[in-house]
């Protein structure tokens, strides 16, 4: 099959979240299923910079924007896989991230920049974009690519249309003015199209056109059909549950696998786990806290957002730092408020308490290898990763029970602890006591090795790959090529 993989961010080139961790591994993964998939996005600067020999391919002309659209053709770094990079200088060639400026505010033409991408991916769905290629299924992620089976829509000659959802709370909402500025048919005003409470709604047009949908996580599927977890949309997705699937991303492998990676202190595996001390030592030493070997240490890594549950983390420890013996080690950065508060806790407790308020890729794999446990006490997660790198660092999650947290980390009960399923701890309820509960559950268990040892070994044995997943996805594409007419 061939399958047109469109995304705002793709690791290695850019990425700014578990989009981009997705983008760079299920195409990858698809194409060792022997499926023709190719990628496109946008050719911010951080990704032509790190594809070699980039080729013209095409320019085209998409008005209403101004001036031509390139087409570059390269390989994502490091594997065979086609990548496409719709280059357009005026909208894409900025400093900051695909979706702010170094200000961290959104760039003000958000609608154009992703109204422009999804017109070139359009004109490639439809093989009128000088590629000579022509996909059967059109792969579209989070609001960035929602015009996109919108605009395909009206077409009778045109691939399948899959839209993933990454995260709901994102969706793409814009002044109504902007349907016209993006020179989009008038039709599409209309609540059973893009219009949302008065707004241009650029994920609606992949929830209302496109063929199937598909959530991250099975649980989140669920969720998001609910007023709690579906901002307005529950309606909606709820009407289109038929179509609605959810498939648990996977981790890549070779990226996060402590036996070779090339950030931690010294490699380990489920059968040398005495290995993973000097790691924790490492990281102990990295972040200038003591270095001592039974010393619980805790860890987030994350954005510094309220749904990544922060502020749960902070209220729960800030009485066991008073009264236990622990450490904790915080990297991350987003809200200017959050991020005080983790540098006040830092201060604070500065031999119990450290972190890092940055993004820093090899940081994060030094943490995973070194702490004792890793907490992800989320509002919501559509499927979450750092959990998963968790489990197979053997660093036992403490996670909020919800969406792929809750899919993907095994509660340790005296029942799953006796038949071996035990691989974190779990809590329910979006408050900071349950979370210290959850924590001091944790603590007991960790002051016991051998139960504690088990405990790591069985999460570092659950296969969290991506061939899992991606053949479900294969299979999802199979059932979505049209006929020809
Ligand atoms: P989300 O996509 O909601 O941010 P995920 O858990 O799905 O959350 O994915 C987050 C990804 O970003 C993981 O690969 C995680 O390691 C990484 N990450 C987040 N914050 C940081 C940071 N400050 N430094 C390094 N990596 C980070």
């Amino acid at each position: 099959m061939k399958i047109l993989f469109a995304t705002s961010e793709a690791f290695p080139l850019i990425k700014t979240g578990g989009l981009g961790d997705v983008s760079g591994s299920l195409p990858r993964a698809l194409k060792a299923l022997r499926q023709d998939v190719r990628l496109i996005l946008p050719a911010y600067p951080a990704a032509r910079e790190r594809v070699a020999r980039l080729r013209v391919m095409a320019e085209l002309e998409l008005p209403p924007f101004p001036g031509p659209v390139r087409i570059l053709r390269g390989r994502l770094p490091s594997t065979r896989l086609p990548l496409y990079l719709v280059d357009a200088p005026l909208f894409f060639e900025r400093a900051g991230d695909p979706y702010r400026a170094p200000d961290g505010r959104d760039w003000q033409d958000n609608a154009l920049r992703f109204g422009l991408f999804a017109q070139a991916v359009v004109r490639a769905a439809l093989n009128q974009a000088g590629l000579d290629w022509q996909p059967d299924v059109v792969h579209c992620n989070d609001w960035q690519t929602g015009l996109v089976p919108a605009l395909l829509a009206a077409h009778d000659e045109r691939p399948g249309t899959l839209f993933t959802i990454h995260n709901l709370a994102y969706q793409g909402l814009f002044p109504p003015q902007t349907l016209a500025e993006l020179g989009l048919d008038s039709g599409l005003w209309h609540i059973d199209g893009l219009e949302f409470h008065g707004q241009l709604s650029f994920i609606k047009g992949g929830l209302v056109f496109a063929d199937h949908l598909t959530t991250v996580s099975p649980s989140y599927a669920e969720e998001i059909q609910t007023p709690r977890h579906g901002y307005g949309l529950e309606g909606l997705l709820a009407y289109r549950r038929d179509r609605l699937t959810g498939i648990l991303n996977g981790i890549d492998y070779e990226e996060w696998n402590p036996q070779t990676d090339p950030y931690i202190h010294t490699p380990y595996s489920s059968d040398t786990l005495e290995q993973k001390l000097s790691n924790k030592h490492a990281l102990q030493e990295a972040f200038g806290l003591p270095v001592r070997a039974r010393t619980p240490l805790f860890a987030f890594i994350g954005r510094l957002v309220e749904q990544k549950g922060v502020d749960l983390l902070l209220d729960a420890v800030l009485p066991l730092l008073a009264q236990e013996d622990l450490q904790l080690v915080i990297l991350g950065t987003g809200e200017a408020a959050l991020e005080r508060r983790v540098r006040d806790l830092i201060a604070t407790f500065p031999d119990r308490v450290a972190g890092h308020i940055g993004y820093s890729e090899g940081h994060a794999h030094l943490v995973e290898a070194g702490a004792d446990l890793f907490v992800m006490p989320s509002r919501f997660e559509p499927c979450g990763l750092n959990q998963m790198y968790s489990l197979r660092y053997g660093t036992p999650p403490v996670v909020r029970r919800t969406g792929g947290l809750a899919d993907t980390v095994v509660d340790s009960t005296p029942a799953t602890l006796k038949d071996g399923t035990a691989t974190g701890f779990s809590f329910e309820l979006d408050d900071p006591l349950a979370l210290r509960e959850a924590l001091q559950r944790a603590l007991k268990l960790y002051a016991r090795p051998a139960a504690w040892r088990r405990l790591m070994q069985q999460g570092m044995i659950r296969d969290f790959s991506w061939q899992r997943s991606a053949r479900a996805y294969r299979d999802l594409y199979k059932s979505l090529i049209r006929q020809p007419h």
